[in-house]
């Protein structure tokens, strides 16, 4: 075997979505990584343009036009964060394969790291935030969300992490095979299994722009989160229903009771309690039949079996 054939590959993974700024910094920042520590590796950097409607893609044609290891996928419109990785990491050719931000929140300069633990046999190296720079109310929710996913879900989801990881090809060839429609890859790839192991970093604020993560997108994440790891929600309606029919019987007998000693129904009005009492459970009614069709779109979804994305364009990449 030949010297370069030794050589490992890492595939680094890159959604950009509306990065015309970041673009060229973050490559700035990224390619003397690659040509200084890891220097025993060949990289390939795969952007993914998720329907950007600046000039992320005009910048990405000119980083790939100078340098060969930049390819790019190009979707026909905005399908997302999770499925603009998906799409990177389906086409990822490497033996380690990295994802991370465009916008420097996710830094280069860790890379190293990551690579070295998994060098030294990690199977899966997770990014880990020791600090947050985001804002109050971010911290705030993100920590009381992923107190309540590890409560509750199945899986052994860490904390504090995001998508900026390293998994070995063992791991993506296998998470590649996960082809649930509605994706949280960070539930995913722990549910793999595997070796796992951290690094920590501070995360600083993105360089240019602003986030694309609004809260409406931030609740549907979260929501993937925690409704394809447990069945938990499903299971709320049986304790809700035990107190109803609990109650119900209380309430019964107490009308019974009232009844033989007062030979009447007595002068407070028990129906008024009733009504707002079956009130309240017929709210909850609704909110399990939401639960439901949150269960029930999500199988949809995936029955369908739709595309997670459609590609418009790909550059130094060859045919699928
Ligand atoms: N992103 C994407 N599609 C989207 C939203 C975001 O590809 O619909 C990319 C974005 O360009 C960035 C990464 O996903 O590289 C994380 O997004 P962002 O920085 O807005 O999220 P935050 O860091 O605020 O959670
Ligand atoms: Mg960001």
């Amino acid at each position: 075997m030949s010297a370069s054939t030794m050589r490992k590959t890492i595939s680094i993974v890159v959604p950009a979505y509306n990065e015309q700024d970041n673009i060229l910094p973050f490559h700035e920042a990224l390619a003397p990584v690659l040509a200084g520590p890891l220097a025993a590796y060949d990289a390939e950097i795969i952007f993914v343009n998720d329907g950007s409607r600046d000039l992320t893609m005009a910048r990405l044609r000119e980083l790939a036009a100078r340098d060969p290891r930049v390819k790019i996928i190009s979707f026909s419109r905005n399908f997302g964060h999770q499925a603009a990785i998906t799409a990177g990491l389906d086409r990822a050719a490497g033996d380690a394969i990295v994802t991370m931000d465009s916008d420097l929140q996710d830094p280069p300069a860790l890379l190293p790291q990551l690579v070295e633990k998994w060098a030294a046999g990690t199977q899966i190296v997770y990014a880990r935030r020791s600090g947050r720079s985001d804002n109050a109310f971010k911290r705030i929710t993100a920590d009381l969300y992923y107190r309540l996913l590890t409560r509750v879900s199945d899986v052994d989801i860490p904390r504090q992490v995001g998508d900026f990881r390293l998994v070995d090809r063992v791991v993506l060839d296998n998470l590649i095979r996960l082809g649930e429609h509605a994706r949280y890859l960070r539930g995913m790839v722990a549910w793999l299994g595997f070796r796992h192991d951290f690094v920590d970093f501070e995360r600083p604020n993105r360089l240019h722009g602003e986030t694309h993560y609004p809260l409406r997108k931030m609740l549907k994440l979260a929501m993937d989160g925690l409704l394809n790891f447990t069945f938990m929600p499903l299971k709320i309606g049986f304790w809700v229903g035990l107190f109803s029919i609990l109650l119900s019987g209380a309430f019964l007998l107490y009308m019974i009771l009232d009844t033989l000693i007062h030979q009447q129904m007595n002068y407070y009005p028990l129906f008024k309690w009733l009504t707002v009492i079956l009130l309240g459970f017929v709210g909850a009614q609704f909110i399990f039949l939401w639960i439901l069709g949150e269960y029930i779109g999500r199988i949809y979804n995936d029955v369908r079996k739709r595309p997670l994305y459609v590609v418009g364009e790909e550059i130094n990449l060859p045919r699928p």
